[in-house]
């Protein structure tokens, strides 16, 4: 018997059972462990579709950019100080080129932080740049904290603030003694003069409750954004005394009820998961707005939904993107050219599966988004005249 023949009786007999002492599992087991166990971290599959790409240079219409941070206020030290993410020529750079013709700089602080928020950003150029102040938490142990907090809204005011912005700290991180105690709620009676201030400066609010609904789950195998809780376990809200996303929500619509004058522009498309429930809202409260930063993520995985969510309130959705100079945590925030094409893409053209964050890895969850193909007249409103009304411009 020649050598080939007798290799050729091998392999039959291998591909029977026991032959030469392997069971077929062991030789499937043999085969796979030839590909290397791989990481989720290092998984990047290309997507093989044939689709088409659009590229959107510039926004179809003009933009008001309504929810970025140029600025943040740093608490960290023993005084609480400004600091400014970028100059103003650098953020006006880009500003020309994707046709953004303001921005709205909701961190913009309080006091004397917010005169220096409004000098650097606002005084030099004043028809690009809106400055909103924030409450002084800090202060809420004074006795007289709700009249305090009412009049600091119009000093705000007079200083140049033209809004109010209320950062998830109300409801998620402010206690009875700033930082420890119980958690202060979202409605606590304390902030009801401050509201209706707010309606009265006719200053909308900008409030920003709760967060993504999977990040009041435990970080598990069955989390969609087990890999940005793993990045960041402290924006993980499960357990502890933190409230629950439906009692954050219900709070957060209670105030609206009490202060019907009063505008509130409900961020991050309020509840993004659950667009049904964000629909309910809008129905039973006239005095809601939603904007959609940092949100194309969930929108745009919705299409159809989203869509026709637009479709019917049209006159209350503003652009916004969450935008921030450097925010390098943050890739679906991280302002710059890349930011505002994906998110004109989303909202004008019909591409499907394309990527909603200019990142290596989809930072908030591994999908990808497909575009609305919004028609003109709703690009329009979205896009500028809904956030000018608010504003008052
Ligand atoms: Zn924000």
């Amino acid at each position: 018997m020649t050598l080939q023949r007798r290799e050729w009786l091998k392999t039959i007999a291998a591909a029977g059972v026991g032959a030469l002492g392997y069971t077929l599992p062991e030789r499937i087991h043999a085969q796979t462990t030839r590909i290397q166990p791989l990481a989720l971290k290092d998984y990047q599959p290309k997507s093989m579709l044939h689709v088409p790409e659009t590229h959107v240079p510039r926004s179809r219409f003009p933009a008001i950019d309504f929810h970025t941070h140029l600025t943040w206020i740093d608490r960290k030290g023993k005084t609480d100080v400004v600091h400014h993410n970028a100059t103003p020529e650098e953020v006006l750079r880009v500003m020309d080129a994707k046709n953004v013709r303001i921005m709205v700089n909701l961190t913009g602080g309080y006091g004397a932080l917010l005169e220096e928020t409004v000098h650097h950003w606002q005084q030099p150029h004043p028809d690009r740049f809106i400055i909103f102040t924030e409450p002084w938490y800090a202060k809420i142990k004074l006795p007289n904290y709700s009249r305090f907090q009412a009049e600091q809204l119009e000093a705000a005011k007079k200083a140049g603030a033209r809004g109010l912005k209320i950062l998830k700290t109300l409801g998620l991180y402010l206690r009875e003694n700033v930082t420890t105690g119980s958690l202060v709620k979202v409605d606590d009676k304390r902030f009801d003069e401050m509201w209706e201030a707010a309606g009265s400066l006719d200053m909308p609010v900008a409030i920003h409750v709760s967060d993504p609904e999977a990040f009041f789950l435990p970080t598990d195998r069955f989390n969609e954004r087990y890999e940005e809780l793993s990045a960041h376990p402290d924006w993980s809200f499960h357990g502890k005394d933190y409230p629950s996303n439906a009692e954050l929500q219900e709070a957060r619509n209670r105030v609206m009820q009490r202060h019907p004058r009063t505008k509130f522009v409900c961020l991050h498309t309020a509840d993004s998961e659950n667009l049904p429930y964000v629909s309910e809202c809008l129905d039973r409260y006239p005095n809601m707005y939603v904007d959609i930063a940092a949100r194309i993520g969930e929108l745009g995985r919705q299409p159809r939904m989203t869509r026709k969510f637009f479709d019917k309130y049209q006159d209350r959705i503003l652009f916004a993107t969450d935008a921030t100079p450097h925010g390098d945590e943050t890739p679906q925030q991280i302002f710059g050219n890349e930011l505002y094409e994906i998110y004109y893409r989303f909202l004008e053209t019909e591409d499907e599966y394309f990527d909603y964050a200019p990142a290596r890895i989809p930072p908030q969850g591994r999908w990808r988004i497909y575009g609305i193909g919004l028609p003109d007249e709703i690009l329009k409103k979205v896009y500028f005249e809904n956030a000018a009304r608010l504003l008052g411009l």
